[in-house]
């Protein structure tokens, strides 16, 4: 046998992985992952708290410190608890989450390999601390980047006749691309397409060859990401043609839901419950968010379950900014809570 945890550093770059080994685990043993992300993001801090981010133009703010401190709390009571464990935990240690580059290389080098389920969480800073929320199927949208280069014919502004405006075939797509939300997605079936930059032209007298959009298209299937991804392309390529210019669509970054398996839910709901009490513990629409997650990529690997735990406190009016922004905070009391859930989670998981 060897020591205890094994350590791989250096996946997917500054990926790192340890797994200890249960005391009672044989060679059937269960294995357990448990997932937090790493990464900081390319903002500048405005808080004066103490834990301020210490790097200028890099900092926290989406939580992601949290994630690590409270998997390190969990690998060290859990450790301390090793030969009780019937079974194997792996810490995964996940960089790369915010550029979506991170979960995708860790799963192929094999990070993933001989595990039964995963779990992990995020702190949610619009939601409220000593709350936990867990729920089955999808949780976090599915997301797609598009670039659409919408092409015409350039020319002089004041003789539009002899020119194909793209910037008016552009105003057309922006238009009846929202129409794919509103008259053809159910209203049962939440979905968004942003457009979120037009860049075109270079003086007022000139109409331009091309204007270049760029937009995000979330949904909560793959079924329904498939669809309307087909239907952008069909209405930017329909719409560009029929007013007599062209589009070139382009799909990029392509990460599926985030879909919670059914029984590694009601895994973590029963630690949730135990953890916070059951009314505090929420299974609606609340759990569920627009924004994406790679954890996406572990979860299509192995049935798993991912959940939230609230980081905003009222009184104590911390985690009142979004996430992504320059004055994110969490409040403090979310960590043991989720040390708590995911330790009992892990704990419960090896024993059945
Ligand atoms: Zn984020
Ligand atoms: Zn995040």
């Amino acid at each position: 046998m060897s020591v205890y945890p094994i350590l791989q550093t250096g996946i997917a770059k500054t990926g790192v992985v340890g797994l200890l080994r249960g005391g009672t685990a044989g060679p059937e043993a269960k294995t357990l992952a448990i997932r937090a992300d790493m990464d900081a993001l390319p903002i500048h801090e405005m808080n004066d708290i103490e834990y301020r981010s210490q790097v200028d133009g890099k900092m926290h703010a989406c939580g992601h410190d949290g994630h690590t401190s409270i998997l390190l709390t969990v690998a060290d009571i859990l450790s301390k608890r090793r030969a009780e464990l019937a079974g194997n935990i792996k810490f995964v240690f996940q960089p790369a989450e915010e550029q979506i580059g991170g979960a995708e290389p860790m799963v192929q080098e094999g990070a993933m390999k001989q595990v039964d389920g995963v779990i992990g969480l995020h702190l949610i800073c619009n939601y409220e601390v000593g709350r936990v929320g867990v729920r089955s199927g999808p949780v976090f949208a599915g997301a797609h980047r598009f670039v659409l280069t919408v092409k015409g014919k350039g020319g002089h502004a004041a003789m539009p006749d002899s020119a194909v405006d793209p910037i008016v075939i552009s105003a057309s797509v922006i238009q009846v691309l929202q129409t794919l939300i509103s008259r053809e997605t159910s209203p049962f079936s939440p979905a968004v397409i942003t457009i979120a930059t037009i860049h075109a032209g270079t003086a007022f007298n000139i109409i331009p060859e091309e204007v270049v959009l760029q937009g995000t298209m979330r949904a909560f299937t793959k079924e329904h990401q498939d669809y309307l991804l087909r239907r952008i392309s069909e209405v930017a390529n329909g719409i560009a043609t029929a007013m007599g210019g062209a589009c070139e669509v382009g799909l990029f970054d392509g990460l599926p839901p985030c879909t919670n398996d059914p029984t590694m839910t009601e895994l973590v709901h029963k630690a949730a419950g135990e953890a916070v009490g059951e009314d505090h513990v929420d299974a609606g629409e609340e759990v569920m968010t627009t924004g994406s997650d790679d954890m996406a990529i572990f979860l299509n690997t192995v049935p798993g379950c991912y959940f939230i735990v609230g980081a905003h406190n009222k009184a104590r009016e911390v985690g009142n900014y979004p996430h992504h922004h320059p004055r994110f905070n969490i409040d403090e009391d979310a960590l043991p809570i989720g040390v708590e859930v995911l330790t009992r989670a892990a704990l419960e998981f090896l024993q059945q």
